[in-house]
């Protein structure tokens, strides 16, 4: 991929240690872009690619529950973000539900790929369609609808 792509990153902690696998599998990758992680899930992939000698622009946020969503959230907003990958932990209470959710509604309003799954992520950034100069993401519509 020739773009360079600012990428946002956050794991729930039941889901960090999937999250440093990912990203040290996707290392090579992934050392091309800007990654913007909230702060425990950003530590723990610093140190996971220091230990290997992999060199990434890693900025850290707040951490989520002390707002670091919220901060990645108002980025989407500003534009400023090209693709989120947030793994989830779907089996537990969060104590920041509403930030998280506010994370996700930005990223559906503003247009920005999301993946929750290490799966989409992997399909996301392998997407040959970052460096198509013809292809134009469709805006979401909302449009009213009758039911008759
Ligand atoms: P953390 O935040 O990376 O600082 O743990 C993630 C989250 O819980 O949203």
């Amino acid at each position: 991929m020739n773009k360079k792509l600012t990428i946002a990153i956050v794991a729930h902690d039941q889901r960090k240690a999937d999250m440093v696998e990912w990203a040290v599998f996707n290392a090579e990758t992934l050392s091309h872009h800007k990654l913007v992680c909230t702060g425990t899930t950003g530590s723990l992939i610093k140190k996971a690619f220091e230990e290997r000698g992999i060199k990434a622009e890693i900025i850290c946020m707040n951490s989520g529950p002390l707002g670091g969503d919220a901060q990645i959230a108002a980025m989407v907003v500003r534009h400023e973000i090209n693709l989120a990958i947030f793994l989830i932990d779907d089996l537990n209470p969060q104590p920041h539900e509403a930030d998280i959710q506010m994370l996700l509604r930005q990223c559906r309003i503003h247009n920005v790929p999301i993946a929750c799954n290490r799966y989409s992520a992997d399909l996301m950034i392998t997407s040959t369609l970052w460096d198509e100069e013809d292809y134009v993401p469709t805006v979401p519509k909302y449009v009213k609808f009758n039911r008759k």
